[in-house]
């Protein structure tokens, strides 16, 4: 039998007493107090930030050279397997707490107001889901991640031009080259003028090899003439 290690354990059995306490912390399940939400301070303060300065050379774009051209890229954590940032998507994206999707947009959001240059995007655009996917979960978590953005940077949200126009298996047991094949052709976009001389900043949850976000520009700058910029909650280390 494949073995639970004690971080998962751990994990799990917080999930379970967050199902009857929701005022308490995901993470370690202290109770929240006045101003906390979702995270106790302490939990907050150790989330590991990838505070990339520059929008254009950290690693979230280092990621995208050579491939994709594209304006700005970045994320806000570091992700790991078994380990506090996954248990916050594993909490939003499986567990139906959209809330704390909008919450960590909104919290990045933040960190980016600083980045004048970013005053210049036109639209957020969520990678989309398969309607399928959708209906199963009843909500797109990259589409809260973009509206605690947009909350922030105070820009609109796109979820009609770039649609999912096929279903793919999960990602999360596929090797790298799999990922990419299972993820071509999967979008396409219903009026490209819309985008056309535009500014789209394109959001996902997490960014693993990043193939499905940079499918997803491809097929905007195929049909339309537009400036992408790449954001995601987290980035995967290696
Ligand atoms: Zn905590």
């Amino acid at each position: 039998m494949k073995q639970i290690s004690k971080q998962k354990i751990i994990q799990l059995w917080n999930s379970f007493i967050h199902l009857f306490y929701p005022n308490n912390c995901i993470l370690c399940t202290e109770p929240l107090i006045a101003g906390e939400k979702h995270l106790c301070i302490h939990c907050l303060h150790k989330l590991p930030q990838t505070n990339e300065a520059d929008l254009t050379c950290g690693q979230t774009a280092q990621l995208f050279y050579g491939k994709i051209p594209f304006r700005y890229a970045t994320s806000f954590l570091f992700f790991k397997k078994e380990s506090d940032v996954q248990n916050l998507i594993h909490a939003f994206k499986y567990k139906g707490n959209k809330q704390l999707a909008y919450y960590l947009g909104r919290m990045a959001a933040t960190k980016l107001l600083k980045h004048a240059a970013l005053d210049t995007i036109d639209y957020i655009v969520p990678v989309p889901l398969h309607k399928k996917r959708l209906s199963e979960r009843g909500y797109n978590q990259a589409e809260w991640i973009a509206k605690g953005v947009a909350s922030v940077l105070n820009k609109p949200i796109d979820t009609t031009t770039l649609i999912r126009c096929k279903h793919t298996e999960s990602q999360t047991k596929k090797n790298a080259s799999d990922r990419w094949q299972n993820v071509q052709n999967i979008f396409a976009i219903t009026h490209a003028q819309h985008f056309n001389q535009k500014h789209i900043l394109i959001i996902d949850d997490v960014i693993t090899t990043g193939a499905t976000i940079e499918v997803a520009a491809q097929t905007i700058l195929k049909e339309a003439s537009a400036e992408i910029s790449l954001f995601s909650i987290a980035l995967a280390q290696r």
